[in-house]
């Protein structure tokens, strides 16, 4: 059963997960802010992701790609002619819609009334600004809507200098910006969020097999860092929603509390965009295969995932609430690998005795965790709040500890409380805190 969208929201405000941009100023509305935790949440998040398509596999290489780019590189890829959606205006209340995420393309969802709408006007969805100091239409320059055009764009720098052979890949994460129409749920859809993105360039003849393994391996990343397999599926595209350069598609879908919706696209992109910009560049950059004596333009299958909204379905999937003696507990059961503190330390009481180891037993801890030492509030509110925030092991030192140098390591899931010695608890968290 998915969370309730506002205990989420809600949960994510208070301790400081997300903001609203600018605050002070009443809010830029579908700008947000990530807070201490939702920072590291959202840097966990993208660390896997670059651990599992880059650092763990030989063919795949990273990038990091200018936002801002020539304007015929937005051309070549279509962008500036069909990155668009349909708009339509309500005559009634003047509310601007998206036509195609409409359940009835009839009715205004503002006010309520039929037969309202303009006709559909296409609208560019991409932020246009100028580069120097003159605003004339010869300095025009984009906010990149995707981070895989800075792929494309580099193929050749990124073949040559890092010596690769087909197949292989180029990853990227990075912010995209477009002008979304109806911005909204939160973090889910906004005109400013980041992207996680990959291409893989193959052979014609292999791509339809990339593809199937790529689409495999990117459901299996979500199962593998804790997301309830109930609660994520693969969609193919049927033809007709089909970009017009895609050979196949499929969607990575959440159930969201609103019902399915995306978390990533993986598309078989065939030789489009290579093919787009050498005819718009007059680059060569075709692939020579020496051992097969051939020359020819790449295919490429691209899994192309969002960071932040990836991050939000993390977040909301963890989200628990358990009656323990009679109370609800809130814990948000984030694998440990996404949890942003690994570790809290706790000293029992304030007294100074007990600071002072507690300090010293953060001071061994930090330089491989993420930890927080709490010294305010009962040690059972104390524990409610690592519990919210998704800590997978407090650790609390008492006055025994003054005693017999052990502390107490409390499992966020069980509850069940171990007593470990100092010495032996960097080796006991490794075990179970992995990379
Ligand atoms: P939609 O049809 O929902 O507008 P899309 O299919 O155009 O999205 P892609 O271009 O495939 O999206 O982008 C890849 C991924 O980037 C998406 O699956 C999503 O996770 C993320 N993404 C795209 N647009 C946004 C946005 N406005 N806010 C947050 N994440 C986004």
């Amino acid at each position: 059963m998915p969370v309730d969208f506002d205990t989420i929201v809600n949960l994510a405000k208070k301790r400081g997960f997300v903001f609203q941009s600018s605050e002070i100023y009443g809010g830029l509305r579908s700008a947000y802010d990530y807070g201490p935790l939702g920072t590291e949440l959202l840097r966990n998040v993208k660390d896997q992701w670059w651990r599992s398509m880059v650092r763990m596999r030989d063919d795949v290489v990273g990038l990091d790609s200018a936002i801002l780019q020539a304007p015929e590189v937005w051309e070549a890829s279509g962008h500036l002619t069909s990155f668009s959606d349909p708009l339509v205006e309500c005559r009634e209340c003047n509310a601007r819609h998206r036509l195609d995420k409409l359940k009835d393309t009839n009715k205004c969802p503002t006010c309520g009334n039929s037969d309202t709408f303009t006709e559909p006007k296409e609208f560019n969805l991409m932020f246009k600004t100028h580069m120097g100091p003159v605003e004339s239409e010869d300095n025009v320059v984009y906010l990149r809507p995707e981070t895989a055009q800075g792929i494309f764009i580099n193929f050749e720098n990124v073949r040559r200098t890092a010596r690769m052979k087909l197949p292989f890949g180029i990853a990227q994460i990075g912010k995209s910006f477009r002008n979304e129409i109806t911005p909204g749920q939160f973090v889910f859809r906004t005109r400013e969020f980041e992207q996680m993105e990959m291409e893989y360039f193959v052979h014609p003849d292999h791509a339809a097999e990339a593809f199937d393994q790529w689409v495999e391996t990117r459901h299996k990343w979500y199962i593998d860092l804790g997301m309830s397999p109930e609660n994520i599926r693969l969609r193919e595209h049927d033809t007709d929603e089909l970009a017009h350069y895609a050979d196949g598609t499929y969607d990575v879908e959440y159930l969201f509390p609103w019902g399915w919706d995306e978390l990533e696209g993986i598309a078989n992109r065939t030789d489009f965009d290579l093919k787009a910009h050498i005819e718009r560049s007059g680059e060569d950059l075709t692939y020579f295969d020496q051992e097969a004596d051939e020359r020819f333009v790449p295919y490429v299958i691209e899994p192309a995932a969002g960071a932040t909204r990836t991050t939000f379905a993390f977040l909301i999937d963890a989200y628990t609430e358990e009656e323990v003696k009679g109370e609800t507990r809130s814990v948000l059961k984030l694998e440990p690998r996404l949890a942003p503190i690994k570790v809290a330390i706790l000293p029992l009481s304030k007294k100074p005795d007990l600071v002072d180891v507690t300090r010293k037993v953060a001071d061994m801890l930090r330089d491989r965790w993420q930890i927080e030492v709490d010294v305010t509030q009962s040690i059972g509110r104390r524990y409610r709040r690592q519990d919210e925030i998704g800590t997978p092991y407090c650790v609390t030192v008492d006055f025994d500890t003054l005693e017999d140098d052990q502390v107490t390591v409390r499992d966020r899931d069980t509850m069940a409380q171990d007593r470990i010695p100092i010495e032996s608890l960097t080796a006991y968290l490794q075990e179970r805190l992995p990379a």
